[in-house]
């Protein structure tokens, strides 16, 4: 029952109790008067708005309150304007989504929920035909609105659908030639069309007429057809590849009338599959390639065992046969570790041991294992390190493994006498380890597929050196495993190439006793010195050789006597770091030699020698050099006294 009297009693004619009826309507309704204020309302209203008859006589502005934690939850603008319009024009008027705050009662006191409402004003009109109260009348909207916004629906995830399958479809009059795209044809394909003669433009010559016909064929037969055609791209830059199918329509009376179809884009399948292809010839070309380098050591290695048949071999030449085995073995076996390395990459089955590692040490490494071919090859080496310890955390045999392989490319594919350097630059969270030469370069063609498994340059007969095609691969895997990537650059045909590895590297203040362990390598002095190695051991003289390097130290290694004073006398170095048991003459007759030369007057001589006993230390100092190392010489201790000749 009501609690107070409605204004809208004194109005209603009798007999009828039209106020029962207000009251007793399902659709939720409100009355308001001239002044804006809330007139009457019926229970549908009150409890779609969450209130009760206490808003009777309220200003429309108390009667629907905003949350006050949400100003304008309720649009009274609109509201109020509507009503306003109403009165004013005695005309209805309605909103479309009115926001409403509908307070409701929760455990914590009065919260808020937002809905939409559908507004309809009905101006009533009083004796004097003017307007006296305006009607209100809601549906709650809300939930409809919401799934119309929502884009689940269903148009839009069919027009999304089309879109992720790069699908669109079409309808062709058979009459008229008339074709019609669906409205995503442009965003796929770049353009529209209205017409069959237009698309036959945009596509390839070659495959009009396939296409043509499979129509015609279709159309006879009243039945389907599909065809993978060329579309020419927009920008005339090559093509897109369409999957198209077409499917005949007939009127009642079995004339075909029309095609429906669709039209796929498969570019991207094509060109994976042309990828496949070309990976599958690539793996035929590596077979024939591994079979060929697999059979070539085996003739040295028969003739070998055929002439240790031989009677009366003499030890030299046993000594010889047992060499070229030897070689020719360590040969295939290196290829058969490339094979194995590579399958386990691929397959993921390489672990790394990680450690907190010196960068310097790692190239000092890769040094000393390919000195042996830069100097059968008479090429430089320039290394150039940092003067502070970078560090990363890596598989030390991985790593070093990695430098390798791209310090042997560059020796390999640069002619002797050629220019190689190895470079460590650290910058910011990485460090870049670049290795480069001045040697026959790499194709622009090659150069993007550089580091795919079997690629190689074209082989030429002076291209002997060749592997595998399996090293840059495994590089590039390697260092991906370390968290890192490599690059590879070249201005083309012998303009030489340069490969650079980046790491993540340790940025944390280094630990002090590792640092102190590995000072000696990194070099403190200010100054490069100029070394000259002498050793006929040609291991030893690289081992040093690359230590010294990697301190920091520009080194020239020579392994005969003559040929060291040859080079003293056109390039006098700081240092002279000479073995004495050299063939020819020994250590201390080079060292007086030197010293008669007045290029060599400033130069340190140091003796590093294994004839302890033999050659004593008094004979090599009045022999002429300045201090006396015995081998195996403690390279730590040596790096340390450069140092101090560095600082003189
Ligand atoms: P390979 O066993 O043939 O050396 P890699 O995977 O190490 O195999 O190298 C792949 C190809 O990349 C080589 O065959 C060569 O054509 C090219 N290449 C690699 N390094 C260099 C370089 N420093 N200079 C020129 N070409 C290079």
């Amino acid at each position: 029952m009501r609690d107070t009297p409605s204004a809208l009693s004194f109005h209603m004619p009798q007999p009828l109790d039209y106020h029962a009826l207000f009251s007793a309507l399902p659709q939720p309704c409100l009355l308001i008067d001239r002044s804006l204020a809330i007139a009457d309302a019926n229970h549908a209203f009150l409890h779609l708005s969450g209130r009760t008859s206490a808003i009777f006589g309220m200003p429309l502005r108390e009667g629907f309150p905003s949350n006050p934690l949400a100003s304008e939850s309720t649009d009274l603008a609109a509201l109020t304007a509507s009503v306003a319009h109403v009165l004013a024009s005695g005309q209805p008027h309605s909103v479309v989504a009115l926001r409403c705050a509908i307070p409701r009662r929760a455990t914590l006191g009065v919260v808020f929920d937002e809905r939409l409402w559908h507004v309809v004003h009905t101006p009533l009109f009083g004796f004097e035909g003017a307007v006296t109260h305006v009607a209100q009348t809601v549906v709650d909207v809300t939930d409809i609105t919401i799934a119309q916004q929502e884009p689940g629906n269903a148009d839009d995830r069919l027009r999304e659908g089309m879109m992720a399958a790069r699908m669109a479809v079409w309808d062709m009059d058979l009459t008229t030639g008339a074709l019609v795209f669906s409205d995503n044809a442009t965003a796929l394909f770049g353009r529209d069309w209205d017409s069959q003669e237009a698309m036959w433009k945009s596509l390839h010559p070659d495959d009009v007429r396939r296409l043509h016909v499979a129509r015609l064929k279709a159309v006879e037969e009243r039945g389907e057809y599909h065809e993978v055609v060329r579309l020419i791209r927009e920008d005339g830059q090559g093509f897109m590849w369409l999957n198209v199918k077409g499917r005949v329509l007939c009127n009642p009376d079995g004339v075909p009338v029309a095609i429906q179809g669709v039209s796929v884009d498969i570019t991207e399948r094509m060109r994976a599959e042309q990828d496949l292809r070309d990976a599958d010839r690539r793996k035929d070309e590596f077979l024939a390639m591994l079979a060929h380098e697999l059979r070539n050591p085996l003739a040295p290695i028969s003739a070998a065992a055929q002439l240790l048949k031989m009677p009366a071999l003499n030890p030299e030449m046993v000594r010889k046969t047992s060499e070229v085995i030897s070689r020719q073995v360590s040969h295939m076996t290196s290829l058969v570790d490339d094979l194995l390395d590579v399958s386990r990459v691929t397959r993921g089955l390489i672990a790394l041991d990680r450690k907190r590692l010196c960068v310097t040490d790692i190239v000092a490494d890769a040094v000393e294992q390919v000195r042996p071919l830069i100097n059968r090859r008479h090429q430089d080496l320039a290394v150039k390190l940092p003067q502070d310890i970078v560090e990363v955390d890596g598989d030390q045999k991985r790593l070093v493994q990695v430098l390798t392989n791209l310090l042997n490319n560059a020796a390999k594919y640069t002619p002797a006498g050629g220019q190689l350097e190895i470079s460590v630059t650290p910058s910011g969270p990485d460090v870049t380890i670049s290795i480069s030469d001045n040697g026959i370069g790499i194709p622009h063609t090659l150069l993007p597929h550089v580091f795919d498994l079997f690629t190689q340059a074209e082989r030429t007969p002076d291209r002997s050196q060749g592997g595998l095609g399996l090293g840059l691969a495994l590089v590039r895997s390697l260092a991906a495993l370390h968290g890192g990537r490599v690059t590879a650059t070249s201005d083309g045909k012998d303009h030489g190439s340069m490969f650079s590895v980046h790491l993540p590297r340790i940025v944390e203040a280094p630990d002090v006793s590792g640092a102190a362990a590995r000072a000696p390598v990194s070099r403190r002095g200010d100054r490069r010195l100029r070394l000259l190695v002498v050793d006929d051991n040609r291991d030893a003289a690289e081992m040093l050789g690359a230590f010294m390097e990697s301190a920091g130290h520009e080194v020239a290694i020579e392994y005969e006597p003559y040929q060291a004073m040859e080079r003293a006398r056109l390039a006098p170095p700081d240092v002279c770091l000479l073995d004495i048991g050299l063939p020819g003459m020994d250590g201390n007759q080079l060292a007086r030699c030197l010293r008669r030369m007045p290029q060599m007057a400033e130069t340190t001589l140091i003796a590093v020698t294994g004839y302890g006993k033999e050659f004593d230390r008094d004979t090599s100092i009045a022999a002429g050099f300045d201090y006396y190392f015995v081998k195996p010489a403690d390279s730590v201790a040596l790096v340390a006294l450069l140092d101090r000749i560095d600082a003189i």
